[in-house]
């Protein structure tokens, strides 16, 4: 992975992803390795790739039209529930004094909406928490309730003011792509999709990649 992304492997942070709100920041070199429990982390430095992991949740990278800080988030349900997306977008925006409307935000494939049934606890959770508004991401289809999580990523990151056509949605359905992306839910193998997003000091630019673990 070091390899594919041209940086030593002390310069890759991968998260103990626990499907809740916290953030971390990196503040130097060498972290390399595995964040204490977080769903979110950001950066200023160069160099320094962070990494979600997912399957059916949704991978979600942040930067700044300035190209100052980069964000990597795992947002599931729980992880949307507890504010995660929010949080990540806050914290980047205090760390460089800048506005939502500067964030750009790229999504990556998750398991869509027509894929992704789940319980009526979910929808009263989050109504309890966002409010009506929430209902209109829950659809029901005979018994079932389907429910979108880039629907609601989206939802948030608009109402804390990143103006949509900033946001870059995902493309895949993990689990109708199951043999390209992996998904959990359809294939229950232990495959993961890396998203990495990082800073390249040689163009200063945002670089986000995407790849299989195996
Ligand atoms: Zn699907």
């Amino acid at each position: 992975m070091a390899h594919a992304l041209n940086l030593e492997p002390s310069r890759i942070v991968w998260m103990d992803q626990v499907h809740g709100g916290t953030v971390r920041i990196v503040r130097r070199i060498g972290v390399g390795g595995v964040l204490d429990a977080c769903d979110a982390c950001l950066t200023t430095l160069s160099d320094v790739a962070l990494c979600v992991r997912s399957a059916d949740c949704l991978p979600v990278v942040l930067r700044d039209r300035q190209g100052e800080c980069v964000s990597a988030i795992h947002a599931g349900w729980r992880g949307l529930l507890a504010g995660i997306v929010l949080n990540g977008l806050n914290t980047l925006c205090r760390e460089i004094c800048r506005p939502p409307e500067d964030i750009l935000v790229s999504m990556g494939p998750s398991i869509e909406q027509r894929c992704y049934s789940v319980g009526e606890d979910v929808q009263e959770k989050f109504k309890t928490v966002y409010g009506r508004g929430a209902r209109r991401f829950f659809r029901r289809d005979g018994q079932s309730l389907y429910f979108s999580l880039m629907g609601m990523a989206t939802w948030q990151l608009e109402t804390a003011g990143v103006p949509t056509p900033q946001i870059q949605p995902g493309m895949d359905c993990t689990a109708c792509s199951a043999q390209e992306f992996f998904s959990f839910r359809s294939r229950r193998e232990d495959g993961r999709i890396a998203t990495f997003i990082f800073k390249d000091s040689r163009d200063s630019r945002a670089e986000v990649v995407r790849r299989i673990l195996k």
